[in-house]
């Protein structure tokens, strides 16, 4: 066999050479901007120019800090393929995580969304590394706050339109993403050009997303999140039209786009459908999401009556599991086909699962000493990974050694494994509630919560006891209708006939709005500090009732 490099630079040639009238389609404020996979070739030849000239060489990191546009769309291409590193950075970071993952990562160069300015002008004193940054817009007037700073379009007009790309190694770093610290500081993975290539492959295959040329893909993932769950470099790859939210994504703007632009999969995190559906629910009919053939949900639990949900409007939702560390496809729930047949139960009991490993992965389920434990749907224990798009460390970081351990990944997630192979998730080992030594999942108790038609959103978290260890605590935030008459003892009593006694949380607390980490997901470590703060002392032994 030939030895044939995997490499970004042959996706970008694929829809150069095949596709170059198929559509990149960005939302941005007030208008619609579309261009062909001609002309992103034509952008990202003149923005790997543009780098070359502000000094990115072989290695270097370009950190990009914006919105899904077809800006960073040239970036995510630009810097790989000419053999620099493109770092994504979440926008929604804290000042200090960003000035740690900036200088930690060594950006050379920041390409900048305008409106997002502020917040990298509020740092860019600390900034160790960065020679150049570049404001990505439409209008000459670079930021007055930062030092060397330039126009994007004014470079791109200045720069010629033809790059001759370098010949790369497969295993040549292509891409950096920072975890979004849910669990702790930011950790950095670095993608090989290989690993993103047979991540993309896995993305096209049926029993995976089973994407398509004919597809019209909409990634409301944040471009910085897991590189947008790999589909900008399947879009290219296949030659699907690729529809990007641009700044702010609503649920208003999600729906308008699908409608719009006839879109036929969309990706994103469970609290986007949850607001889908709200906007869905208030608009009367109004909203045609009839083109869509599928939603993918991932990065948290989809809770059961969101499928049941989307089945009422005719779309079916698939969930899909997987982090950052894996590129981040690792699970993807499809029916076997011997499934079919299956009544809706027994299929429910499928679908709220995360799923197969996709093709190429491998997995294990251990116990706390690391011993294999049987795939019967009962046993839980950590999932480990392993293959050929899973991170083997994390980027110069002494915390290596904790997670990838003799060539496995160690995911951190409580899972069950059925004897079928299908992967559900018991919770993040760190959200586990520990009651008198049994363990509660918050998962399974948000998922039932959720479910009652007066919450809009709910979150658990184990709070510490004096007699129990730790007890749970709801957070819930009622619908709009009914934000002052949800009790406490509705929600309660609408879990009595599901869990033991000793699972139901010991309080329930009604707020305004869930708070939500950078990338979406509810936030609880926000949660644990609010209840921290309010109640510094743990509950007597009067709570619980294991
Ligand atoms: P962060 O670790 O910063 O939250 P990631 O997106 O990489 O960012 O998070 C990966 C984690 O998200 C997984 O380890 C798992 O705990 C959780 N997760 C991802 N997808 C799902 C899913 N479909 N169901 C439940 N949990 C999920």
């Amino acid at each position: 066999m030939m030895k044939y490099p995997l490499t970004i630079t042959s996706i970008l040639n694929r829809a150069r050479i095949y596709f170059p009238r198929k559509e990149v389609v960005t939302r941005l404020p007030g208008s619609i901007h579309r261009y062909s996979y001609a002309d992103l070739y034509t952008r990202v030849c003149r923005l790997s120019n543009v780098l070359s000239s502000l000094g990115v060489e072989k290695g270097d990191r370009v950190g990009v800090f914006g919105w899904n546009t077809y800006r960073y769309l040239e970036a995510y291409f630009a810097a790989p393929c000419m053999g620099a590193v493109v770092h994504t950075i979440n926008i929604r970071l804290a000042p200090n995580d960003l000035v740690h993952i900036i200088n930690h990562a060594k950006d050379k160069v920041l390409l900048i969304d305008e409106d997002l300015l502020p917040a990298i002008e509020a740092i860019a004193p600390r900034l160790e590394t960065v020679k150049q940054f570049v404001v990505m817009t439409d209008d000459e007037i670079a930021s007055q706050g930062l030092p060397n700073a330039h126009d994007y379009e004014t470079l791109m007009a200045q720069a010629s339109d033809s790059y001759d790309f370098p010949e790369l190694g497969e295993d040549d770093p292509a891409g950096l993403c920072y975890t979004s610290a849910t669990t702790g500081d930011p950790k950095g993975v670095t993608y090989s050009h290989r690993g993103l290539y047979l991540h993309t492959l896995t993305q096209c295959m049926t029993d995976s997303l089973s994407l398509s040329e004919r597809d019209v893909i909409l990634p409301v993932v944040p471009m910085f999140h897991a590189n947008t769950w790999g589909v900008p470099y399947t879009s290219a790859f296949l030659g699907a039209t690729l529809v990007l939210p641009g700044p702010r994504p609503d649920a208003a703007a999600v729906c308008n786009l699908i409608q719009q632009e006839k879109v036929t999969i969309s990706l994103g995190v469970p609290t986007i459908w949850i607001g889908v559906l709200d906007y869905v629910a208030r608009s009367e009919g109004s909203c045609d999401l009839s083109s869509l053939r599928s939603l993918v949900s991932g990065g948290s639990a989809v809770p059961p009556y969101m499928f049941r949900a989307f089945d009422d409007m005719g779309i079916p939702m698939t969930h899909a599991y997987g982090m950052t560390e894996a590129t981040p496809l690792v699970t993807i729930c499809n029916y076997k086909s011997h499934m079919e047949s299956w009544d809706d139960d027994a299929k429910m009991n499928v679908r709220v699962k995360q799923g197969l490993p996709v093709a190429g992965l491998e997995i294990r389920l251990v116990d706390e000493n690391g011993t294999d434990l049987p795939w019967d749907g009962v046993n839980s224990g950590e999932l480990l990974v392993r293959g050929p798009w899973v991170a083997g460390e994390y980027l110069d970081d002494e915390r290596s050694g904790d997670t990838f351990i003799d060539g496995w990944y160690h995911t951190g997630d409580v899972v069950t494994v059925d004897p079928e192979g299908y992967v559900q998730i018991v919770d993040r080992a760190k959200d586990m509630v520990k009651s008198g030594g049994e363990w509660i999942s918050s998962v399974d108790l948000e998922a039932a919560i959720m479910a009652h038609p007066a919450v809009y959103e709910a979150a658990v978290i184990g709070i510490p006891h004096d007699r129990w260890q730790e007890r749970p605590l709801a957070y819930v935030v009622p619908t709009a209708e009914h934000r002052d008459s949800l009790d406490r003892d509705t929600v309660l009593a609408h879990l009595e006939d599901k869990f033991a006694r000793w699972w139901l949380p010991d309080d329930v607390i009604f707020i305004d709005e869930m708070p939500k980490t950078a990338v979406g997901k509810f936030d609880k470590k926000v949660l644990r500090q609010q209840y921290a703060s309010a109640a510094p002392t743990a509950p007597t032994t009067s709570g619980g009732t294991q």
